[in-house]
């Protein structure tokens, strides 16, 4: 058994409530949302982060930034934030590459907090 918890979720060994499940990819919503729609989107293979995923499966990396076209479509929203935190200190807490769609309010200028 893995310790990588979206490794579980994809797994099924944890609940998450499932927005997308196609061969490759898995979303759910993010059990902390900072807006209306904040869903996590992850390739179901494990990578560390999004530039590990990019350089190991740049395709697939297509494939997930498209899905939060879809996830979007689903929440009816057409404006929205898509975040790869990369790293602890750029607020990576999961160690398994995911996107965040983050969206159905006006997010303001940036969202970035780089104090
Ligand atoms: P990050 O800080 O970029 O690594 O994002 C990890 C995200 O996963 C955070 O926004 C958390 O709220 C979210 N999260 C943590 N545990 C769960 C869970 N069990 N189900 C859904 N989202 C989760
Ligand atoms: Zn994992």
């Amino acid at each position: 058994m893995t310790d990588c918890l979206f490794c579980r979720i994809v797994a099924g060994e944890l609940p998450a409530t499932v927005v997308l499940d196609t061969e490759h990819l898995f979303a759910f919503r993010d059990i902390s949302p900072q807006a209306p729609t904040h869903v996590i989107i992850v390739p179901k293979a494990h990578y560390a982060n999004a530039v590990e995923l990019a350089q190991a499966a740049p395709a697939l990396t297509g494939e997930l930034i498209a899905a939060a076209g879809d996830v979007a479509k689903q929440d009816g929203i057409d404006s929205y934030r898509l975040v790869f935190n990369t790293g602890a200190d750029a607020g990576q807490t999961v160690f398994h590459a995911h996107l965040h769609v983050i969206g159905g309010k006006p997010l303001g200028p940036s969202g970035l907090d780089l104090h």
